[in-house]
């Protein structure tokens, strides 16, 4: 007879941690391998037994792995593929299945909403004997009617309902959240948004109501579109700790999906005790962002491509500094619901040169470029009273920039016969690969070089100024020092900012690490 416990649904809540990992395998023995070498640290697993080519040969290994593991809560799921999962058998196989799955020990049993409402009522709940109910729901396509899919489940009795949609905006999480917020009294609800988008509800949606999340095993094993791994869930955004008072903050772009904001964020919340998190906001338009900004409700943004000029506008308020650069990477957003715009990247040209130099104070700086960096750093280097210099590609918006900040411009080809204190390149040239650069060896007269490119570290402008004897600062520091910024304008502590520099010089080295070629 089974020694694995049995739980009345009723007192599951309870025991259940707020991360589920879901596991899948080749077959029924990897499965349970990596179920083994993840039960540790993960006392809440899915099987996904849909994802077994012969789902039944699992069962006695599930009973083996139950009766030796009896604190851990497991989920046996077996979607079928008109739902959403791998299983193509017929509906009365899945149902047996779970049965089985329920003997062996599984405490909960996910069935979904087409099989449950298309099987007889006795037959769904005959499941309920020794185990609890999950009534599934999936959309693939959005997140709409969330209210009515409830009311349609909830025609089948079962333990827990569960709706996951999909977010192709950040708003579909504002749906999914408030929704988790107004039912989750009433009923005991899973909900999720699918999705790179669906990242805000997967951390947050606990906190709204959400009796659990769902969490993939590692990168390379996610069973549903923008699943985070458990490890992320845990160590990057704690998701244990976050609670009603957990201020929430987010990098908003698009792309962003390759941001390291949120792990030099994240790290420096947790070494400062900060109650915060920091997402990855993926925003296809403004207006999407800004609904996202009041209906979560977010704390602070830093602002990238392509909103940093486009948001000045909405904006309640910008310091000085912020209107005259014409660019904002940072809003707070204040207790009244107000928007206020800052921008960080002046504080990271300033900060690196501050550590090195005895003043700027009349130094002779050089900028490449007239975009929107470089007008971060013209502006704020000039305010440090520095001398300043612009060498642009084209020549009208160096002009323009250097007639607003009282600079000058210099043409390309004098360039061989001046000399600076500092050459800062805040052009997008030798980003991504080192062998471009935007200027040659004997154009680099000066005794730094700062390049804002921090991908790669070392970029083939820095490599020539070495070569030149230059002492090179390289683009991390300018990232650490604007974030660090707006962490103390969010905080109003000062930044760690040597463990932000660590955090992401090592999620550059393991970045690299990965897209390097793997050797025979
Ligand atoms: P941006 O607004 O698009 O401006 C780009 C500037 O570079 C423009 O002046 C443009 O000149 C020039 N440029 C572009 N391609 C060029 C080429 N092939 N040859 C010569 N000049 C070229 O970009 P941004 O926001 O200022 O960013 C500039 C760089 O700074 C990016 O690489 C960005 O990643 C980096 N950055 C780093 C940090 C950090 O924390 N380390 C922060 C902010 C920015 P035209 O006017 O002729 O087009």
């Amino acid at each position: 007879m089974s020694s694995a416990p049995t739980y009345t649904p009723r007192l599951l809540p309870l025991r259940m941690p707020r991360v589920c990992v879901a596991v899948t395998g080749a077959d029924a023995s990897e499965m349970m391998e990596k179920a083994e070498a993840l039960v540790r640290d993960n006392p809440f697993l899915e099987f996904r037994l849909d994802y077994l080519a012969k789902p039944g040969l699992a069962i006695p290994k599930i009973k083996a792995f139950m009766e030796s593991h009896p604190d851990t809560v497991v989920i046996a799921t077996c979607r079928r593929t008109v739902a959403g999962g791998r299983f193509r058998g017929s509906m009365a196989s899945e149902l047996d299945i779970l049965a089985k799955a329920s003997g062996a020990g599984c405490q909960l049993l996910d069935v979904a909403l087409q099989t449950a409402i298309k099987s007889k009522p006795a037959q769904v709940q005959k499941l309920r004997t020794r185990s609890a109910l999950i009534l599934s729901f999936h959309d693939f396509r959005g997140t709409k009617k969330l209210d009515e899919k409830l009311q349609k489940m909830l025609a089948v009795q079962a333990d827990f309902h569960k709706i996951v949609s999909t977010a192709t905006t950040l708003s579909d999480n504002v749906t999914m959240i408030r929704f988790l917020a107004k039912e989750s009294d009433k009923h005991s609800l899973i909900g999720i948004c699918m999705g790179e988008q669906g990242i805000i509800s997967r951390v947050l949606g606990v906190r709204a109501g959400s009796v659990f999340t769902f969490a993939a095993l590692s990168p390379d094993e996610k069973t549903a579109p923008g699943q985070v791994t458990a490890q992320e869930l845990r160590n990057l955004y704690r998701i244990e700790q976050v609670d009603a008072a957990t201020r929430v903050y987010g990098v908003a772009g698009d792309p962003v999906v390759h941001s390291l904001s949120p792990a030099i964020m994240n790290a420096a919340f947790r070494r400062e005790n900060v109650n915060a998190v920091y997402l990855t906001l993926h925003a296809k338009t403004l207006k999407d962002l800004l609904t996202c900004i009041r209906g979560i409700p977010l704390h602070g943004i830093s602002v990238t491509m392509p909103y940093k000029e486009a948001i000045l506008k909405h904006l309640d308020n910008t310091d000085s500094h912020t209107t005259k650069i014409g660019a904002c990477n940072t809003v707070v957003r204040a207790q009244d619901g107000k928007l206020y715009g800052f921008n960080t990247d002046a504080a990271g040209v300033v900060r690196p040169l501050e550590r090195r130099l005895p003043t700027l104070e009349g130094a002779k700086i050089l900028v490449l470029g007239a975009g929107g960096a470089a007008r971060a750093a013209v502006f704020g280097l000039k305010e440090r009273g520095c001398e300043v210099y612009i060498l642009n590609r084209t020549t009208g918006p160096a002009k323009k920039l250097a007639r607003q900040a009282r600079a000058r411009t210099v043409k390309r080809a004098d360039l061989k016969k001046l000399s600076f204190d500092v050459i800062v390149n805040a052009t997008p040239v030798g980003m991504g690969n080192t062998r471009e650069t935007p200027l040659q060896e004997h154009e680099i007269n000066a005794r730094y070089v700062f390049d804002m490119i921090y991908d790669p570290a070392e970029t083939r402008l820095l490599k020539l100024a070495r070569e030149r004897g230059a002492q090179v600062i390289p683009g991390i520091e300018m990232f650490v020092q604007q974030a660090a910024r707006q962490f103390e304008i969010w905080t109003g502590k000062p930044a760690p900012g040597d463990e932000m520099l660590r955090t992401v010089l090592l999620a550059l080295q393991e970045r690299a690490a990965k897209s390097a070629p793997v050797k025979k």
